[in-house]
């Protein structure tokens, strides 16, 4: 009986969104353009999408129902060649994945940094329209994209423990959020629904000691002195021989997930490695 009223319950939610996407048909989160793909937000994140490896493909039919086609074209993937440590794509097309300077001059204390895509065109918007504009409508489908991105390129069995960067107090009450935490938000609910076991999320084990000024803007050197020691470790007794992965926005030269990383290290942990959403081009 309770199955049928289940089944019920989920007719008439199907029903009610199809009529209120003919009444107010969705528009572009981005440019406010009318979106007519005629499907239902929820259902994309019940099911897990088939061939799923081709990241500009899930991202689409993810964001279609948020995002319009032109705005969506604009979605930059990360290409080989890359730095195998810390993911950096290479300008050149031609040569095999390899080190980058960076990875060779410094010492990382992560063994793997990924991106979700590049931090350019959609997903640059994206990001800032939820970290500045305060628009947290895109937080699901980024989330769930992020959590392909996990499957793709990390074994499930992988962590022990999935951190989200953490951002300074005063920086966290000002934006009111941590971007980083709405990026995990949706991974225990997507997980469940397609069936798959993922590690245990930690959202209090680092923390964001100094109230360092914003990255952006500054140079590969001012960034790796202005993050220097910022991060301490809340938790220690959790970290000892343990794997991380440790979740942020944006990575550029890959100084902040280092100097998190470092703080672990020192507590010992095991290994540490880093997702992120996007990936920017180092020019
Ligand atoms: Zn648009
Ligand atoms: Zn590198």
């Amino acid at each position: 009986m309770r199955f049928t009223g289940k089944k019920q319950k989920k007719m008439i939610e199907q029903i009610r969104a199809a009529a209120l996407n003919f009444l107010f048909p969705p528009k572009c989160i981005l440019c406010s353009a009318f979106i007519n793909t005629g499907q239902n937000r929820a259902d994309i994140f019940r099911k897990p999408i088939p061939d799923s490896k081709n990241l500009a493909e899930v991202f689409t039919k993810l964001i279609q129902s948020y995002v319009c086609k032109n705005c969506i074209s604009e979605l930059k993937s990360v290409r080989h060649p890359i730095c195998p440590v810390c993911g950096e794509m290479f300008q050149s097309r031609a040569d095999e994945d390899h080190l980058c300077k960076r990875c060779i001059k410094t010492d990382r204390n992560f063994t793997k940094a990924r991106a979700g895509g590049v931090y350019a065109g959609i997903l640059k918007s994206l990001i800032h329209q939820l970290k500045y504009g305060k628009k947290i409508t895109s937080a699901k489908p980024l989330s769930v994209f992020l959590f392909y991105s996990y499957l793709k390129f990390f074994k499930e069995k992988d962590f022990d423990y999935i951190t989200p960067l953490p951002l300074h107090i005063k920086k966290a009450k000002k934006r009111g959020f941590n971007q980083s935490y709405f990026l995990v938000k949706y991974w225990g609910k997507t997980a469940k629904n397609f069936k798959i076991k993922i590690p245990e999320i930690r959202l209090n084990i680092i923390e964001k000691q100094k109230n360092t000024p914003p990255q952006a803007g500054l140079s590969a050197d001012k960034r790796e002195k202005n993050i220097k020691n910022s991060f301490a470790v809340k938790d220690a007794h959790k970290v000892y021989g343990k794997n991380f992965l440790i979740i942020d926005d944006v990575v550029t030269t890959g100084a902040t997930i280092n100097e998190c990383a470092k703080v672990l290290k020192k507590a010992g942990a095991k290994r540490i490695d880093a997702l992120s959403l996007a990936r920017s081009i180092i020019l």
